[in-house]
């Protein structure tokens, strides 16, 4: 999985910026949620894969600021358990090739005849919905 230097959540941009330490509390940290500064922070002494799940989850964090879920996000046991599941997906998943899902969807017998037929194209193809008709 690659950290992001940078990502938007509903149009705020927030910044990953990668510490010597971090320090919250008089205590060390792996990674920490500036709100205020719209960043993420990590530490660099974490290895690649806590650094990743570090990332997950001040990212968990800041989609729960985002949705005004302010209990919810300062719930670290909550956090946690998602950004773990997040986790697990990210290094798990798989894919099809493009050619096979495209077959799949034009053969598909939910797809109802008249109604343009919607697919959306992975990142290669610019991540947009389009219509084929
Ligand atoms: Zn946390």
């Amino acid at each position: 999985m690659r950290i992001p230097r940078n990502f938007k959540l509903a149009a705020i941009e927030i910044k990953v910026e990668h510490k010597d330490s971090i320090t919250i509390d008089s205590c060390k940290a792996c990674g920490m949620t500036d709100y205020a500064n719209q960043k993420i922070l990590l530490s660099g002494i974490a290895t690649q894969q806590v650094g990743e799940q570090t990332f997950i989850h001040e990212l968990v964090h800041w989609i729960l600021f985002m949705m005004g879920e302010h209990k919810l996000r300062n719930n670290e046991k909550f956090v946690d358990l998602f950004a773990h599941f997040l986790y697990q997906y990210e290094q798990t998943k798989e894919f099809s090739s493009d050619k096979k899902v495209r077959e799949d969807a034009e053969h598909s017998p939910k797809q109802s005849k008249g109604r343009p037929k919607t697919l959306f194209l992975r990142s290669g193809e610019r991540g947009r919905l389009s219509k084929i008709k």
